[in-house]
């Protein structure tokens, strides 16, 4: 098949920083799309996978799941998008399109789920690469439709970040009455309290920082309580109906637990792993507890999620950076030191 060369920003290693290399992008078949890329997001995932945090990176790598850009070419049978449309790419681009829960629009769940980095491109029978990238070309059908009110740059955090907090909120009926938690305020979880506001719940957020308490009450959130203040914590005891935890990395949960009301249900979003130390049953079984994980959202449910925000205005708060700044990004994730998401302006890897 024939292939075109753009430029990309990547590694090789797990230890190595992140740097330009060039990647091959297939020219577009019937059904695809080629995007310009105008921004893309830096999700914690992205650090994770460019250094093999979970084991499983084939390098090299190209990371970037949170893609905005322009339809630049399209292929002879697509119908959906013309050259030109402002559109985005998530964290999925292709499933089987068979199996029960690519037909319940749950493509995330799919056992053959392609990811749009480290996954498998049947096409050119390599791994995927993400969007830290000048280009990408995708099927029609994992490509999303962008509304034109919104910030370019604001709105591509919502395609991780936001659908990853917006569908467990979603799928637990998260609405006007609700009481609602968020652990940790980064990337993932400043949209989670932006999205839980919007839906009209009471919105609590648990953070280590007394330096973030401003930051997450003018994000929408009615409370802060300090994960580490055990006076704080017991106050709020029996309380929420729906936690929404988006820490990246192992940490105790049985506090957390003993916050949720009865049938109350906390959702892992942020850690994929061993849990040290171990799940207390005890506050669980005494209260119909529960602990459960979700991931990402399906296609139908992300471009759901795009016209809420449009209809609401709502976008990520984001600090625009150049591709050269990445490794710079990194570390300062590393640090929780992010106000709320970095964005790459693609530009810079033009110049
Ligand atoms: P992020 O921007 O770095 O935010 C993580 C926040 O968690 C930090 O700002 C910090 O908030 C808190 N935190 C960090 N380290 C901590 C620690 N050791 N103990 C307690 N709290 C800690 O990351 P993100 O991009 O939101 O991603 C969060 C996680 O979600 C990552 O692991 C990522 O891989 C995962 N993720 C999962 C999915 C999914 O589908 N399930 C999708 C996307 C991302 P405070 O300073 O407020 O405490
Ligand atoms: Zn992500
Ligand atoms: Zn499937």
């Amino acid at each position: 098949m024939d292939t075109k060369i753009v430029k990309a920003y990547g590694t090789a290693s797990a230890e190595a920083d992140l740097n330009q290399l060039n990647i091959n992008r297939r020219s577009v078949t019937a059904k695809d799309v080629e995007i310009d890329i105008l921004f893309c997001g830096v999700c914690h995932s992205d650090l994770h996978f460019a250094r093999n945090d979970w084991g499983m990176t084939q390098y090299p790598v190209v990371p970037g799941h949170e893609i905005v850009g322009t339809v630049t070419k399209i292929g002879s049978g697509v119908s959906k998008y013309k050259v030109g449309d402002l559109v985005a790419v998530g964290c999925l681009v292709d499933s089987c399109r068979t199996c029960n829960n690519c037909k319940d629009d749950l493509e995330q769940y799919c056992p053959q789920w392609v990811g749009t980095y480290g996954g498998y491109d049947k096409h050119l029978d390599t791994p995927t690469h993400g969007g830290y990238s000048e280009t990408i070309v995708v099927d029609e059908d994992f490509v999303l439709s962008v509304p034109g009110n919104l910030d370019k740059a604001g709105i591509a955090p919502v395609l991780c970040a936001g659908i990853t907090t917006w569908s467990p909120l979603k799928h637990w009926n998260v609405g006007k009455d609700s009481k609602v938690a968020v652990v940790g305020l980064g990337g993932l979880g400043h949209m989670a309290i932006k999205l839980a506001a919007a839906l009209g719940a009471h919105v609590t957020l648990f953070s280590r920082s007394t330096s973030k308490v401003q930051d997450g009450l003018a994000l929408g959130a009615d409370q802060v309580i300090i994960s580490t203040d055990e006076g704080q914590m017991a106050s709020v005891m029996g309380n929420f109906d729906v936690i929404i935890d988006t820490v990246p990395y192992a940490h105790d949960l049985n506090p957390y637990i003993g916050t949720l009301n009865t049938n109350g249900t906390l959702v892992v979003v942020g850690y994929l792993g061993p849990l040290d130390p171990m799940l207390v049953t005890v506050p669980m079984i005494m209260g119909r507890k529960s602990v459960a994980g979700s991931l990402i959202g399906g296609i139908a449910e992300t471009q759901e999620l795009l016209d809420f925000c449009g209809k609401h205005n709502i976008t990520s708060d984001v600090e625009v950076i150049k591709i050269q700044d990445i490794n710079k990004a990194y570390e300062r994730m590393l640090k929780s030191d992010v106000h709320y998401r970095f964005v790459i302006d693609m530009k810079s890897l033009k110049d």
